[in-house]
């Protein structure tokens, strides 16, 4: 009987399985994961840091979930190879012969940068429940946390520790914050706000040693200078997780090369999510898990039923108060673009909408979620605008 055989059980997995039970009810599924915990989204991470989240809030999909959907969920069961041309999965307990299709959906892991003392005790990362659960354990709101890293993560976590009281410090190596979402400008008004909440921002420091003895008591950067802190956490981005498609023989650059079906360099074997590389660029959001996930399952069922032609990428950070999204073409210089940008200090909000020919291409919309709806409207129509004060910006 045929089966499916999907690694990974992570929003691309969850994604998947649904819409291959759109089309066939049938077809058994056998999910591996490394994890010891059912389905839970990542961004609720934040709020187990926080504490208003527990372990069990945080489940969404339990065991009864995957019965339903007639899955064998295997926990805590890493899958260590794959074999190309029998379909033959090996795990660390076992070896599951004979799959009709197989789908590779492990997602990414923490880049850690070279740092000095990395190891030490009250050193974290939080990728994982696990992860999550260890950080709220050890910060207990009292003393300072420091945060290396001013991407979407490391400011959810600092206002996640201020929640509980935390003093938490944020330290860039660049002098901005979230460089993947905002210009210049959009950062120092983000800062600005950050700071109002008893957030501190320290940029243009590169951490280079955790200094204590076993554990962490504070940074110290490549030019000496220190921050004295009682935790660090790292947030200084994500690589996919390759090491099982190149132990089995899969083609990969810096993610798992997939074509617009979603098929990997093996025949029947497909790739979804973070761990993903097409057309050269692998993403760490959950637009593309989703999209890739879906097509990933059409061409599992009926390989070249669908085609992959990219996700617009977009990005919210959801800070106490403070709504910004960043859509599309939004940081762009060349002449061939315009950019028309409103900013009200008073109201804290700072809007910027990025025109080509007056097709809205891209944007950043801080402080306001009617005009994070309005730019989305505008750039999944394709929607010509001439004045985006008045067609954008208006709330
Ligand atoms: C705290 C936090 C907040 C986030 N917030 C947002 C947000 O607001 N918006 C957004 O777009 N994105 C956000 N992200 C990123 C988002 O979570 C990822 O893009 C998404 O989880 C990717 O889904 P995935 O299924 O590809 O991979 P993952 O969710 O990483 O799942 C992959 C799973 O596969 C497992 N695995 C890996 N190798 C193996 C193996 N060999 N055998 C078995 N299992 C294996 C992994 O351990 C993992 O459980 C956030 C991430 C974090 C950590």
């Amino acid at each position: 009987m045929k089966r499916i055989g999907i690694v990974g059980n992570g929003v691309a997995s969850i994604t998947t399985i649904r819409e291959l039970r759109k089309h066939d009810s049938d077809i058994p599924i056998d999910v591996f994961s490394d994890e010891s915990y059912p389905y839970y989204p990542r961004p609720k991470l934040i709020d187990v840091v926080s504490g208003e989240v527990s372990k069990e809030e945080i489940i969404q999909f339990d065991a009864s979930w995957y019965e339903k959907q007639n899955v064998t969920l295997r926990l805590s069961e890493p899958v260590t190879e794959i074999i190309p041309d029998s379909k033959t999965i090996l795990t660390t307990m076992d070896t599951y012969f004979n799959y009709y299709k197989i789908l590779i959906a492990t997602g990414s892991h923490p880049f850690i940068p070279p740092i000095h003392g990395i190891e030490k005790k009250r050193v974290h990362v939080v990728r994982t429940l696990d992860d999550a659960i260890s950080v709220r354990d050890d910060v207990k709101g009292k003393g300072r946390e420091i945060i290396v890293g001013g991407g979407i993560l490391g400011i959810e976590l600092a206002a996640a520790m201020r929640k509980i009281g935390g003093s938490p410090i944020v330290i860039s190596n660049i002098h901005q914050l979230l460089p993947a979402q905002l210009d210049a400008g959009a950062s120092d008004f983000l800062i600005h706000r950050l700071e109002k909440m008893g957030i501190t921002i320290y940029l243009g420091f590169t951490c280079a040693e955790i200094s204590g003895a076993d554990h962490a008591t504070g940074v110290v950067s490549t030019t000496g200078d220190k921050i004295k802190g009682d935790n660090v956490v790292i947030a200084t981005g994500v690589r996919p997780n390759v090491t099982l498609a190149v132990s089995s023989g899969i083609e990969t650059d810096k993610g798992i090369i997939v074509d617009e079906h979603m098929q990997t360099s093996v025949k029947g074997v497909y790739s979804a999510g973070d761990c993903t590389e097409w057309k050269g660029v692998c993403w760490g959001i959950i637009p593309v898990a989703l999209d890739t996930a879906r097509c990933a399952a059409k061409n599992i069922l009926n390989h070249g039923s669908d085609t992959y032609t990219g996700t617009t990428p977009s990005n919210t950070l959801k800070v106490a108060n403070i709504e910004l999204t960043s859509i599309g073409l939004y940081n762009v210089t060349s002449p061939e673009y315009r950019s028309i940008i409103s900013a009200n200090e008073e109201k804290g909000t700072y809007f910027k909408a990025v025109l080509q020919d007056d097709t809205f291409v891209g944007g950043i919309a801080l402080g306001d979620r009617k005009v994070a709806m309005n730019m989305r409207r505008a750039i999944s129509q394709h929607l010509q605008i001439t004045d985006p004060t008045k067609q954008l910006f208006e709330q």
